[in-house]
């Protein structure tokens, strides 16, 4: 046998070389972002305890995907704008850097409009009640949404809230990235947080797919971008020790299951450095995984690592928890 002569690459080289041909940024589609999402709750809605609002945030997705749909102008920035934040290193869209414009107003009505007529007493109700605030009370209530700051937050009304500035800025990102294709969006110093508008993660994906298989990349919580992110390493503190996974299967076995994915599909990656976890979807083991559904399905999952101490940093309007502490941001199971 003839030895080979081929250079072999250490396990760190194979990393960074894999690292550099993965896309970095990942945009939404914005023709069916917000569909997927609402076929996956649908789905997951089925047999589940949490069935009805599963079934509710199926509606608002389904929503908010004909909203984004819909004819309307945005203010875009101006390239001097993007370059000075490009030349500081910071998201260019990151609120209050980039002020809220009265423009996601539109997308709110327009959403609560969609819901109205098959809303069940409960939401008609919240409608009515955000119907009812003037501008200025709602642009309050979505500072506070997007500060993170429960302080006067009302959770009945942030899902509604919410998912208008999903809808306002996964819009604002697409077009100025189309606008701007070379200029918009790169790294930023911060790189746990959305190169594009600043926001912290829902949770992570496995992807699947030619130039991103097996590569983990976080998912916006506002925008819906998604950012290339190492495995095993922890998306708080960016340490690669400590890391360990719960899934919901190990953990609920003595309970009997709430929800069933596929073996491993929905974890929570654990932090024992800096006591914080974020879950992860693996698109390998589930194709139709969504950071926002399946977090939103595997809620028993937060409980029961919560029992162990750590803290979710993962952020879903859909899944804001009340809080003793009102100077904590938005993010903790109770
Ligand atoms: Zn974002
Ligand atoms: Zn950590």
């Amino acid at each position: 046998m003839t030895p080979t002569t081929a250079p072999l690459l250490s396990p760190a080289e194979i990393a960074t070389r894999a690292a550099s041909e993965t896309p970095y940024l990942r945009f939404a589609a914005t023709a069916f972002a917000f569909r997927d999402r609402g076929q996956r709750l649908r789905q997951l809605a089925a047999g589940h305890p949490m069935r009805d609002y599963l079934m509710f945030a199926a509606s608002l997705a389904e929503a908010q995907q004909a909203v984004l749909q819909a004819p309307r102008h945005v203010t875009l920035p101006e390239a001097a704008f993007l370059g000075d934040a490009a030349h500081r290193g910071e998201p260019p869209l990151a609120f209050p850097h980039w002020p809220l414009h009265d423009e996601w107003l539109q997308d709110l009505h327009a959403l609560l409009d969609a819901l109205a007529p098959n809303a069940p007493a409960g939401v008609a109700n919240v409608i009515t009640q955000v119907r009812s605030l003037s501008g200025p009370d709602l642009r309050l209530q979505a500072e506070r949404l997007l500060r993170q700051m429960p302080v006067g937050l009302d959770l009945a009304m942030a899902p509604l809230v919410g998912a208008a500035l999903q809808v306002y800025w996964t819009r604002l990102v697409d077009r100025t990235q189309k606008a701007f294709p070379d200029l918009a969006f790169g790294r930023v110093d911060h790189a746990r947080h959305c190169p594009c508008c600043g926001s912290t993660p829902v949770a992570s994906v496995t992807r699947i797919g030619a130039t991103e298989a097996g590569a983990r990349y976080l998912h916006c919580s506002l925008c819906h971008t998604e950012w290339h992110w190492v495995r095993i390493q922890c998306s708080h503190c960016e340490t690669s020790q400590d890391v360990t996974y719960q899934s919901l299967e190990s953990i609920t076995a003595a309970d009997g299951p709430a929800y069933t994915p596929p073996a491993g599909a929905v974890r929570a990656e654990c932090c024992g450095a800096c006591g914080h976890y974020l879950k992860i979807m693996d698109m390998s083991r589930d194709a139709h995984v969504d950071p926002v559904a399946d977090d939103l399905a595997s809620v028993t999952l937060d409980l029961l690592v919560s029992e162990t101490g750590l803290q979710r940093h993962g952020v879903n309007y859909l899944l804001l928890w009340g809080d003793d502490a009102p100077e904590e941001p938005l993010a903790g199971p109770p």
